[in-house]
């Protein structure tokens, strides 16, 4: 059953497909401990529901399985015939990844249908208070590096995560506990712009760039600003130093910085429509550029 379901899902392009129980989720202490500890800014949404991510069959009633499934973003990094840049994930060249991947976790959600006509699924991207790498790694698809990204052996860390829940009983693998593979290596710590990382696993959000490049309705500090180096959406440092992803990938052209500042309202949308950039709106990537140039 977990095979026809993972074929199904890598003929729609998923790398890695995991299913796990829907018990309360492994880290959800850390969590916890984590959103007293730290400034989250704007993010406080986090500490709404804490409940249902402490227990997922909130979600869904009836709900029997997890399944984690991984979708790998562009490799090639977006930059600017100027020579600024965007974070991987941004995908300015296609649709937001939110409606995307919705529409392929539907799919699948009709296809559990078909195998179990009396179950009910909900897919969730980014759109459910569930810990998503917490049960991705409780369903054998990753483990969490101390940049706090989910790594996909043998794929990396430039995916994104999607969950489907479902009342269908899917044979659930044992969970022999999380591992580690990153050992004595510290790069994406030692590299984060802003210190960010403060430890092993531990993100101060507040001043992670990528965070205030794309969430943060405050301006973003002096200090903040001078370690934007050339990237004005995102940032993905602590990805690009890490050894389980691959370098040296090509690169994906975008309009010119000059071409972003000077775009109307009417320029942008006809330009990026339904792409995370729409998400991120004109206004906050132009404060970016003018930071980067500055
Ligand atoms: S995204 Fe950038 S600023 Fe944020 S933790 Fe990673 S390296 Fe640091
Ligand atoms: S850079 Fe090193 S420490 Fe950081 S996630 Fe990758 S392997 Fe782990």
């Amino acid at each position: 059953m977990n095979q026809v379901f993972t074929d199904k899902a890598k003929k729609l392009g998923f790398i890695a497909v995991g299913f796990s129980k829907p018990t309360t989720p492994l880290h959800f202490d850390f969590f916890c401990r984590w959103l007293k500890e730290i400034e989250i800014g704007n993010i406080n949404y986090l500490k709404r529901n804490i409940d249902i991510r402490r227990d997922p069959p909130r979600l869904l009633e009836g709900l029997k399985t997890i399944i984690s499934i991984a979708y790998p973003y562009p490799l090639s990094k977006p930059s600017t015939p100027d020579g600024y840049t965007t974070s991987r994930y941004s995908t300015p060249q296609e649709q937001d990844y939110h409606l995307r991947l919705r529409r392929l976790g539907k799919q699948l959600c009709t296809f559990i249908t078909e195998i179990f006509p009396e179950s009910k699924s909900r897919v969730c991207v980014d759109s459910a208070p569930i810990l998503e790498r917490s049960f991705a790694v409780m369903s054998g698809i990753g483990f969490i590096g101390k940049n706090n990204m989910l790594i996909v052996p043998g794929y990396g860390s430039y995916c994104f995560l999607v969950e489907i829940l479902t009342t269908a009983q899917f044979p659930i693998p044992s969970f022999e506990g999380p591992e580690n593979r990153c050992g004595s290596c510290t790069k994406c710590i030692d590299r984060c712009p802003t210190g960010a990382l403060k430890a092993p696993f531990y993100i101060d959000v507040s001043i992670c760039l990528s965070y205030l490049t794309i969430e943060s309705k405050d301006n973003i500090d002096k200090e903040a600003a001078g370690k934007m180096g050339n990237t004005f959406f995102g940032c993905d440092v602590c990805q690009e130093v890490c050894p389980f992803n691959k370098s040296d990938l090509p690169i994906v052209s975008i309009p010119t910085t000059d071409a972003i500042l000077s775009m109307t309202e009417i320029d942008f949308i006809e330009i990026f429509r339904k792409t995370a950039f729409e998400r991120v709106g004109l206004e906050k990537l132009k404060r970016n550029i003018k930071l980067v140039l500055s």
